[in-house]
């Protein structure tokens, strides 16, 4: 994919690859350093990448947003925050059993929610790097007072959504990642949190005869039983990768490596002759 840089007004601008310094970690430092949870999951997938953005400052090409997600995301939150106001059960929660459950009300939901402005927040002991990520929703189970972690997700499959083959499909390996993540930081933060989180999945109809301006979809909850004790391990990982002078090694799988190594070798060859 061609990805051209513009500024805010859409005007194409230059693109020189590289973050501003301030905003790299310089290995060893001391200094406060925030890890989202996009750039936790980036190292999973490769270290190098990881390293070469947040220590060299390499930028990644930009892709477009996912404005279909990001709608069935906003209109989700929007539902919610009527059940949030009321304290009252979703719509969705008597199909699946769960209607001691409603949406959590705290002050800083908003904030929680916005990857921008913050979301949820943790740094972990006598570490100067400091987790955060933007959750979709929490809610509360009124009988325990435990805290449920939710991510909404919005796809198009021509298969209906079964617990067991979403939660196996290697596909949604990082969703569940990432919903690890979101627990690790809510327990981090204090909080008390149910064993079960939930993917709120909401699939397109695909089957439908026309289109007419509107698209169908089928909401399933997906129950998710978490587990954090591999996170530690990660971070000590991420934080000797974020310390070291040396560039760790590529994912050999990844097709964006491949391609560059082939072009430069094309174009290598290309002033050569
Ligand atoms: S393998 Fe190469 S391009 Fe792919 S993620 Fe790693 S460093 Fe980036």
């Amino acid at each position: 994919m061609i990805s051209l840089k513009r500024n805010s007004r859409g005007e194409k601008v230059e693109a020189n690859g590289l973050r501003r310094e301030s905003s790299r970690y310089t290995p060893n430092q001391s200094e406060p350093f925030k890890i989202s949870r996009s750039k936790f999951s980036d190292f999973l997938t490769c270290r190098r990448c990881f390293y070469l953005d947040r220590v060299k400052g390499l930028i990644s090409p930009s892709l477009p947003g996912w404005t279909l997600n990001s709608t069935t995301d906003l209109l989700l939150k929007k539902e919610f925050d009527l059940r949030r106001a009321e304290q009252s059960p979703h719509r969705l929660f008597e199909k699946f059993d769960i209607t001691h459950v409603v949406p959590f009300n705290h002050l800083l939901i908003d904030q929680w929610r916005d990857a921008l402005r913050g979301g949820l927040e943790y740094r972990p002991d006598k570490s100067n790097i400091i987790l955060h990520g933007g959750v979709d929703d929490l809610w509360l189970n009124k009988e325990t007072g435990e805290i449920i972690v939710v991510d909404y997700k919005s796809q198009a499959n021509k298969n209906p959504v079964n617990t067991d083959s979403y939660l196996k499909s290697v596909y949604h390996e990082t969703y569940k990642t990432q919903m690890d993540f979101y627990v690790f930081l809510m327990i981090g933060m204090g909080f008390r949190v149910a064993d079960t989180a939930y993917f709120y999945v909401c699939n397109a109809d695909v089957h439908a005869d026309t289109f007419d301006g509107k698209l169908t979809f089928t909401e399933t909850l997906v129950p998710y039983q978490w587990s954090i004790e591999w996170i530690p391990r990660e971070i000590d990982k991420m934080v000797e990768v974020l310390n070291t002078e040396k560039l760790p090694p590529i994912n050999p799988s990844c097709e964006n490596c491949a391609y560059s190594q082939q072009r430069a070798l094309i174009e290598y060859k290309a002033t050569d002759d």
